[in-house]
């Protein structure tokens, strides 16, 4: 089957905002092994928005599109779609009920044009929003869909996931089961030539890299009868990418996050942890904080940006700044070891380094980042040379830092070592 996407809004045209949306979805439907062929950005133009719905319908099964559900006038996706598809708006009554529960919630003035979002095409099925006040719609005619879903992401992703996904998922004969494998440690070429082989043979089950920053995402999907067959097809592939990359494998599951891997470990070992960060000025922190139930095992977060600070707050000498500089492997052993000192702290992690733009010499080049960490007194210190511009050098060291963190707490507590 083959789906398209339209994203709705001038916004988006204009390159405001960045169409998360489309991002979003496209990966989910290939993930249903939906086929997806085009994609397309219109403005919130009844005519142009009129006729792209026509295209998208005459050369594929499903169209989806984000946006332009909202109370206002220039919100038209509903009405567009609804004139397309040959369709009457009317009154839903659940919707209504539940725009008016929304307010009353909020305790927020509701407006006439409220009631605008409650209106539905006339036989659509409707999907009930739990993050705001447009419903999600479907219509189905003579083998095609057309599926509305609100253009906030923080609307969209949750109703995609309850109740799209679901529905794509059934329309569909068979069913599509992946497992993601998550690696860290491990650079994005050296991991994709490690499964080279894998994916030039691959048929059922495949398997998709996706690179993020400082991580590598494998995703293993097969397609089969029934959940249990397709489960049966990924397993080896899994087993074999463990056999691959060991302990760099942080999770197979999909919702575990880096950080959320690193803080399991601290808890599960029952260590504290305390940061001090230079060039990251409090990523890698909130980053760990982000992790609900970190405040059992996150001590104290430093930013010591000048030497001033590294050395009141942290006791690195004076002499090891004036002799190897603050971005240097000592510096960032003795951020750490201060860290652990002042913190008590099992794991202390430091980050020095040269975000850029200025700043980078030759010897010490703009991306040149040295990361330390503490264990129970033994103290490892990496140096990464990271491309990219200033934020993309920081997202970088955040995630070395968690990676180190966690080799680091894996070597001491379990013996187990990374090549
Ligand atoms: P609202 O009720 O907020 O008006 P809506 O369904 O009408 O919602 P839009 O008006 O098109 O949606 O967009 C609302 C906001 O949602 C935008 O300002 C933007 O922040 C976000 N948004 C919309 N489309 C996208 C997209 N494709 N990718 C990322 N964010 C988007
Ligand atoms: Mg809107």
């Amino acid at each position: 089957m083959t789906v398209e996407l339209i994203s709705v809004g001038t916004e988006i045209l204009l390159g405001n905002i960045v169409n998360t949306n489309a991002a979003f979805l496209a990966e989910q439907c290939a993930g249903l092994g939906l086929s997806c062929y085009y994609q397309t950005v219109v403005g919130d133009n009844a005519e142009r928005l009129e006729q792209t719905i026509r295209t998208a319908l005459d050369r594929s099964d499903i169209v989806i599109l984000s946006g332009g559900l909202g109370p206002t006038q220039d919100d038209l996706t509903k009405e567009t779609a609804a004139k397309v598809m040959g369709r009457e708006l009317v009154m839903d009554e659940h919707s209504k009920q539940c725009i008016q529960d929304y307010f009353t919630r909020r305790k927020i003035e509701l407006t006439d044009n409220n009631w605008k979002q409650a209106m539905v095409p006339a036989g659509a099925i409707v999907i009930e929003n739990h993050n705001g006040t447009a419903p999600g719609i479907i219509m189905e005619e003579n083998g095609k869909r057309v599926i509305l879903l609100p253009g906030p992401p923080n609307e969209l992703v949750p109703m995609f996931k309850e109740s799209v996904y679901p529905y794509l998922n059934d329309i569909q004969p068979g069913i599509i089961y992946s497992q993601t494998v998550k690696i860290c440690g491990v650079g994005e070429s050296k991991a994709e030539t490690m499964v080279a082989d894998l994916i030039e043979g691959q048929d059922n089950p495949t398997i998709a890299p996706y690179a993020k920053t400082g991580e590598v995402h494998l995703r293993v999907t097969a397609r089969a009868e029934d959940e249990k067959e397709a489960k049966k097809l990924v397993k080896p592939m899994v087993k074999e990418l463990k056999n691959r990359f060991g302990s760099y494998i942080y999770t197979t599951k999909e919702d575990v996050t880096l950080e959320q891997a690193v803080v399991d470990l601290l808890l599960a070992n029952h260590l504290t942890v305390a940061t001090a960060e230079s060039c990251t000025g409090g990523l890698l922190a909130a980053k760990l904080i982000n992790v609900p139930g970190v405040s059992e095992v996150f001590k104290t977060g430093h930013i010591t940006y000048s030497n001033k600070a590294k050395r009141k707050f942290l006791g690195v000498k004076k002499m090891t700044l004036d002799k190897y500089g603050a971005v240097s492997e000592d510096a960032a052993r003795e951020m750490a070891k201060g860290t652990a000192v002042v913190t008590k702290a099992d794991v202390a992690v430091s980050v020095t380094g040269i975000a850029g733009p200025d700043g980078g010499t030759k010897e010490k080049p703009v991306g040149l980042v040295y990361i330390g960490c503490s264990v129970c007194g033994k103290v490892t210190v990496k140096e990464f040379c990271f491309q990219g511009n200033r934020s993309k050098i920081r997202e970088s060291s955040v995630i070395a830092a968690l990676s180190l963190m966690r080799q680091c707490i894996l070597e001491y507590y379990s013996k187990v070592t990374f090549g």
